[in-house]
């Protein structure tokens, strides 16, 4: 079912509810039989997006597959090693307020090439623009997994710390920022926030 007919029904929960469901379909590979030309038909006129997320752009995390959803379900903002620029915050503030999506997810993963990249202070045209943003939020770790998680929840900071706009739509609960660790060895998404991160 592709979510344009749930409207404003939906809340903050249950949007993170569908993507919790959508990635255990994922997992267990039981994944909606989907009628994309149905799909086209249903958003031809407009979206209304329940979720965002802000994932790597490495082929093996799309948002849309590793969360079983159709067209029009998702606003994927997709970066090497998802950080969050101000770019990215606009693209998140757009959904969020003008669209009205309801639940928004950094999606970090394991195996991640810019988190390695950045350990290993790769340098390689822009790309440090990119690694330098990940390295801010490390002091002297080493650990790719921890960096990971710690990247993540320096994204989800930011979208809080540097956005007016996110700040009072969480403030007045209609949306729900999280974080989330995906796993390129099971396909699962585990999801965290600050007060509940998997590494201590
Ligand atoms: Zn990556």
């Amino acid at each position: 079912m592709n979510t344009q007919a749930l409207g404003t029904e939906l809340t903050s929960d249950k949007a993170l509810d569908l993507l919790r469901e959508g990635n255990l379909r994922f997992v267990s590979n039981i994944r909606m039989n989907r009628n994309f030309h149905e799909e086209v038909e249903a958003t031809k006129e407009g979206q209304e997006p329940f979720a965002v997320v802000i994932s790597c752009m490495d082929s093996r995390t799309s948002p849309e597959l590793v969360f079983d959803r159709g067209l029009g379900d998702i606003f994927s903002i997709r970066l090497a090693g998802n950080v969050v620029t101000p770019e990215v915050i606009g693209s998140v503030e757009y959904a969020c307020a003008a669209v009205g999506s309801k639940a928004v997810v950094v999606l970090g993963h394991t195996g991640c090439g810019a988190i390695k990249g950045t350990l290993a202070k790769v340098q390689l045209g822009k790309l440090p623009t990119i690694t330098a943003r990940i390295a801010e939020c490390i002091s002297d770790e080493v650990c790719p997994d921890v960096v990971t998680e710690k990247n993540v929840l320096a994204g989800m900071r930011a979208l809080e710390e540097e956005s007016t706009v996110l700040r009072e739509l969480l403030h007045q609960e209609k949306i729900k920022i999280i974080g989330g660790i995906y796993d390129i060895t099971t396909g699962k998404v585990s999801f965290m926030d600050h007060a509940h991160p998997r590494h201590s």
